[in-house]
């Protein structure tokens, strides 16, 4: 039987959201999750699906059925030979890098945190950086999906292209992913780099870096106007460290310039964010970064110079999941900051005008104020997405307000 939860209050990770759902269930095999489900889309139930709660949006709202797969994590099978890892979709990033590890696997690239479960992970197409590298949904080349009907459906790449490029990035808006295969790379080990400079310095050198180094980023401290750069680069040396003073770094700047240090690719990817915030996040032409982020720090400087959370500038390479921010477009992503206790609307609208000129195209997991009839000029493939869920999810089952104002 799962565990259920009557009449509970639900609140995401930055605590901007909160929900108030019928029941919140934790079906413990994929069995019970397709009764669960079925049993609410014939009684006209909603159902939301929640990971970590690390989105920022109402993604996972509902006052019907929630469920969270927390009873369903671990590793199916990973295989060294093929590169492929089959894992259950509830399962947290944190939790998979040791047992690939012992496979002699890793992900081929991680975000900032390993906080976030599977699933919720390739649902919003989070990413890292790395101009030649794609989002963590690209890596997938299997699902399993519970549908509004209780059918559980095994689709990938060949037996039903169309559904498995929409269900590659779907906000769970298709149906519940139960297990996904990710295609990954043989373990490896990185050497992390991270300093600070001046930001016009940054700048200039910034396309050499991007093309040099497989992970290159930087966060602008607007306060002192310098970039914290990262740097993480494939070795095969032992793992490593060296401390450093960082004694004349201000607090701001320490949370992001650390000792040099070596380490298997799971251990260096992460950071730790312990502060509560909210984040806006758009992915732009890779061409246009430049001149979107020189925007962004004017407007900083001169509209806004009371905002002191740092602004991340990354790289993401072109992939073809038909509602990745990057369809077709090699990218670079922004994101700007606010802690959650103060006040940012008028902060993100006027940051959010800037990246609408250069067609940018917003993290879903993340603040904007974009609607459907935004979504269809931005995504060649919107409509043909609309149809897959207009196929598996007939009844809207699987919508929320969030959902129904963003898929229209
Ligand atoms: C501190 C912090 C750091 C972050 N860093 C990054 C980063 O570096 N890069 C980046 O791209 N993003 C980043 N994000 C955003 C985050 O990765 C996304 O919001 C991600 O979706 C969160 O994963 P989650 O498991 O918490 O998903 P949730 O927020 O719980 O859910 C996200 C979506 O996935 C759906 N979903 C969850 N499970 C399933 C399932 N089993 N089947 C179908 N749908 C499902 C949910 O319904 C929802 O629509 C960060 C967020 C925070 C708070």
């Amino acid at each position: 039987m799962s565990n259920t939860i009557d009449n509970p209050v639900w609140n995401n990770w930055a605590g901007n959201i909160s929900a108030a759902p019928q029941q919140i269930a934790r079906p413990g095999s994929e069995e019970e999750l397709a009764a669960l489900v079925q049993k609410a889309a014939q009684s006209g139930q909603s159902v939301r699906v929640v990971g970590s709660g690390h989105s920022f949006q109402p993604l996972c709202a509902t006052d019907g059925l929630l469920l969270t797969l927390d009873d369903l994590q671990g590793v199916v099978s990973a295989d060294s030979t093929s590169g492929l890892a089959t894992v259950w979709a509830g399962t947290k990033l944190h939790a998979l890098g040791g047992p690939l590890l012992a496979a002699d696997l890793a992900l081929e690239n991680m975000g900032d945190i390993d906080r976030q479960s599977v699933a919720g992970a390739i649902s919003t197409a989070t990413h890292g950086t790395g101009a030649a590298l794609r989002n963590l949904s690209s890596q997938v080349v299997g699902l399993r999906l519970v549908t509004a009907a209780g059918d559980v459906l095994e689709i990938d790449g060949d037996s039903a292209p169309a559904t498995f490029k929409a269900a590659q990035v779907s906000i769970g808006s298709l149906g519940i992913i139960t297990q996904a295969t990710l295609a990954c790379l043989p373990a490896y080990r990185l050497h992390e780099r991270t300093w600070a400079e001046p930001f016009a310095e940054c700048m200039e050198r910034l396309d050499e870096r991007i093309a040099a180094t497989r992970h290159f980023e930087f966060f602008w401290v607007p306060g002192e106007d310098v970039a914290a750069c990262k740097a993480l680069q494939p070795v095969e040396t032992e793992s490593w460290q060296v401390p450093e003073d960082l004694s004349g770094l201000s607090e701001r700047l320490r949370r992001y310039i650390g000792p040099e240090r070596v380490d298997w690719s799971y251990r260096i990817f992460p950071s730790e964010r312990n502060n509560r915030f909210v984040e806006m996040e758009f992915a732009v032409p890779a061409a246009a970064g430049p001149a979107c982020m020189q925007e962004i720090r004017a407007l900083m400087q001169e509209k806004h110079p009371a905002v002191q959370w740092p602004v991340e500038y990354r790289t993401l390479a072109a992939d073809d999941s038909w509602l990745s921010p990057a369809y077709q477009r090699e990218s670079v992503t922004i994101s700007i900051h606010q802690a959650v206790d103060l006040p940012y609307a008028a902060f993100f609208a006027d940051v959010e005008a800037i990246f609408r000129n250069y067609r940018g195209r917003p993290h879903w997991g993340k603040l904007h104020s974009l609607t459907a009839a935004d979504f269809v000029a931005l995504y060649p493939r919107w409509n043909d997405f609309l149809a897959v869920r207009q196929e598996l999810d007939p009844t809207g089952c699987f919508v929320n307000e969030h959902l129904q104002r963003i898929l229209g």
